[in-house]
This record gives C-alpha cells, structure tokens and sequence, in this order.
C-alpha cells in the first residue's frame, strides 16, 4: 500500500529531505536525481476600472531524489520515451482524423469535429502511451510498469519528471507526496515531519 504526505510550503525556497535509500526499491547505494517545481499563488488583486492588479507568492522546490543506478536510468529514460510515445500517438490520430473527415459530409465537420479531435488525437496519445510502457516494461526495464503515464496531461506541465515510485502534485502552496514503497515514505514523513502540516 503507497503512503501518501501533504505538506503546506512556504514562499520561495522549498527543500525535503529523503531517506538514504532509493525510493522505488530500498537499496541503500544510491545517486540523486534533480527534479524541480514551481508553482504560484493568487495572494492578492486590486481590480481598477480598466487594469486588473494580481499579487502572486511564488512557491518553489528542489528534490534530489535517491535512487540506486537501475532506477536511476529507468526515471531518467522515462520522460522522453513517453513524451514521444505522445507525440507519435497525436500524429497517428491526426492522420486517421483526417482521412475520416474527407469521408465525412460537410455540414457534419463543425459539430462533432472537437469530439473527434479528442477521439483520435488524445486517444491515440493515451494509447502508444500505454503501449510504449508496456514495451519498455518488457524490454527495458521491468520496473517500467511503475512509471505514471499521463501525469503530464493530468497535471498539466510538461515539466514536471515521470518519477519512478513517487509522484509529486503541487496545488498553489500544497505539495503531496505518494511512494509507491510504503516504508520510504514512512521514513521520509520521519525525516520532515518539523515541516509537516
Ligand atoms: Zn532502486
């Protein structure tokens, strides 16, 4: 079962601190992966008749995560194969999009062109997704399966690393922290509960 931890950051810098073990597998030799997030909050607005002043905090974290070199090379690997897994899925729909519209009339094109869109274009985008994955859990590494798809759609930033055993969501000032491996986040809660709200 995956343990799950919410912390409220303060302005500016954040910093976590981890166990001395990979969070997806326990091993204790372990390199650290740099992974960064930002976000930012509507603190204040001052609204004039023609001009709209907004006040934003900005809410930053640098995590470097341990991880032993398997894991290290499957979380460094990941973001590339699934964002061209992506980008090949779009294209694929798109050019399926396209031969079905010519065969469409055209009074029909405006009104169920955006759920086509989403049909073709986004599906075929969540499907070599999931293919990519299942291919590289089969021949790249097992622990591939792991790996969340999506999390940048969900999300909505592309920056943000497909990390193995731990996602990261960031709403304005809250940060949640799953592990997959419960006794790493058992451990982590340990090590920053000062933090911890
Ligand atoms: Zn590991």
């Amino acid at each position: 079962m995956s343990k799950k931890i919410s912390f409220v950051m303060k302005p500016g810098d954040n910093s976590y601190t981890f166990p001395g073990e990979c969070v997806y597998c326990g091993d204790p030799n372990t390199i650290k992966l740099d992974c960064k997030h930002r976000s930012k909050k509507l603190i204040s607005q001052h609204v004039e008749p023609l001009v709209k002043h907004l006040k934003y905090s900005t809410y930053s974290v640098k995590l470097l995560v341990p991880y032993c070199q398997d894991h290290f090379n499957v979380s460094k690997i990941a973001k590339p194969v699934l964002i061209i897994a992506t980008v090949v899925g779009f294209l694929l729909g798109a050019v399926a999009l396209n031969g079905l519209i010519g065969l469409l009339p055209e009074e029909m094109h405006e009104s169920i062109i955006f759920v086509l869109f989403l049909t073709f274009c986004i599906g075929g985008s969540v499907l070599v997704q999931l293919l990519a994955k299942i291919l590289a859990t089969r021949f790249l590494h097992s622990s591939f399966r792991d790996v969340p798809i999506l999390a940048w759609l969900v999300d909505n930033d592309l920056s943000r690393p497909h990390t193995l055993g731990m996602v990261v969501k960031i709403n304005e000032n809250h940060i949640t922290f799953s592990f997959i491996n419960r006794q790493i986040g058992e451990d982590f809660e340990k090590l920053n509960r000062k933090t911890l709200n």
